[in-house]
């Protein structure tokens, strides 16, 4: 039988209620054998999430303030928990111990996982699953990066000899025998690295919403759920701004073609979203898969007749970005013009500097500055091959009153960017959005 593995984050496993909806989803298909938990999240707007206040603990024990309160908070969420769903547990002695380690200045890394640990033990009970602690089997090195051969390897011999099990997210083992977490959202990792260690077929990462949408609400109203969408496809959109997925969660399970299945706790017949292997895409011809954008970016306009025989001339531009430490974003051009395209937050203070570089050193007829512009980024392997698409795009932009300021199209043709002012990116989005969805 096929096997899945489930990772829960922190609001599917805030409160016994919400444990709950997770035994009842884990219990109704027997093939969801390993389970990934986060830390308890939010149970409401303005709630606090376990690993902020574990994080807070570290940061009065780093200035000698008493934490009691702060530890009987947390202590209180999870005996909360544990009572309310008649769990046998006993968490006094696992507390006692944390509580001792902050107090005799245990790492940051140590005090934040413990929020995973103590919701690990309690679900493995609650589901009369086996509890396997990820520090005995997911790795790092001594140069602290993630060790994805040794890990993948024990993950797989360990995992073998049990038919079920709960296993923390967010942390592992340094190379010094330490416990050593991931990057914030991190469980999302350790859901991937058991996926596939295990050969499973479906990674579900089971969240608070249904998915992925088409477009960002506050724009679009009610915009569709991404039945189906690529892990390219997803690179495209979550770098324009749009994220349920920690980045390096994706690596792991998008090497060994295993499909992450986006889901949410609360709507559980909800399908959500499946993000496939790239070599399997099912090409939507003629349409797209979602939009999404960021505003404030600077465009610099560089013109110089002849641009095309002034050899290094793109170069000495790009060395100067490179010198002052500037990333660009894109950078379109036409046969006397480039155009270079940043975050104003990147450059703001660094104008002046880098104007005055290029007019030295490049020697333009003219430069341009636009600011506070917006790119919308329309993405889909349906836009590959299938004319008319810019067309329909530029046509639906157009008819908003909206004027495009620049266009650039990646050559693998699954997007098609766009800036605007940024007065207009809502405008644009929705136009967008309503000429390619009915
Ligand atoms: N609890 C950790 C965090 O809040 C890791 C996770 O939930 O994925 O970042």
């Amino acid at each position: 039988m096929s096997i899945k593995v489930a990772k829960f984050g922190g609001s599917s496993l805030a409160s016994a209620e919400q444990m709950r909806k997770v035994r009842d989803i884990i219990l109704a298909d027997k093939s969801r054998r390993y389970v990934v938990v986060s830390a308890p999240g939010k149970r409401y707007n303005g709630d606090s999430k376990i690993t902020d206040l574990l994080y807070l603990c570290h940061a009065h024990v780093q200035y000698s303030v008493p934490f009691n309160e702060l530890f009987d908070i947390i202590s209180e969420r999870f005996f909360n928990i544990v009572n309310e769903l008649n769990l046998s547990i006993d968490l006094n002695p696992y507390l006692k111990e944390i509580k001792h380690k902050i107090e005799t200045n245990a790492s940051v890394d140590y005090i934040a996982s413990r929020g995973e640990y103590l919701n690990g033990l309690i679900l493995s009970e609650f589901l009369g699953y086996d509890f396997i602690d990820p520090a005995e089997m997911i790795f790092f090195d001594e140069y602290g990066s993630f060790d994805s051969k040794k890990t993948q390897e024990t993950v797989a011999n360990r995992l073998a000899n049990h038919e079920n099990a709960v296993i923390p997210g967010f942390y592992g083992c340094s190379s010094n025998g330490k416990i050593k977490t991931f990057s914030r959202g991190g469980s999302d990792v350790t859901g991937s690295i058991v996926a596939r260690a295990v050969k499973a077929s479906v990674y579900e990462n089971w969240t608070d919403v249904s998915g992925f949408l088409m477009a960002d609400p506050r724009i679009v109203d009610n915009p569709k759920r991404i039945e189906e969408i690529t892990y390219d496809e997803l690179r495209e959109l979550s770098y324009m701004g749009a994220t349920v997925l920690h980045e390096d969660a994706v690596f792991p399970v998008r090497e060994a073609g295993i499909p992450i299945n986006i889901r949410n706790t609360n709507i559980p017949d909800n399908p959500g979203t499946i993000i496939l292997n790239d070599k399997s895409p099912k090409i939507r011809a003629g349409s797209i898969t979602g939009i999404a954008g960021r505003k404030d970016f600077t465009v610099i306009a560089i013109q110089k007749n002849l641009m095309k025989s002034d050899i290094g001339f793109v170069r000495r531009i790009l060395s100067i970005l490179e010198s002052n430490n500037i990333p660009f974003e894109h950078l379109p051009s036409g046969i006397d013009n480039i155009s270079i395209i940043v975050e104003n937050s990147k450059i703001e203070k660094k104008m002046e500097k880098v104007l005055r570089e290029i007019s030295e050193q490049c020697k333009p007829d003219s430069i341009d500055i636009y600011p506070d512009m917006a790119l919308i980024a329309t993405v889909g392997h349906g836009m590959a091959y299938t004319p008319g698409m810019a067309a329909q795009l530029f046509t639906a932009v157009a008819k908003a009153g909206i004027n495009i300021r620049m266009i650039d199209q990646g050559s693998s043709e699954i997007n098609i960017i766009i800036g605007v002012e940024n007065k207009d990116f809502e405008k644009a989005v929705r136009a967008i959005y309503y000429a390619f969805v009915v």
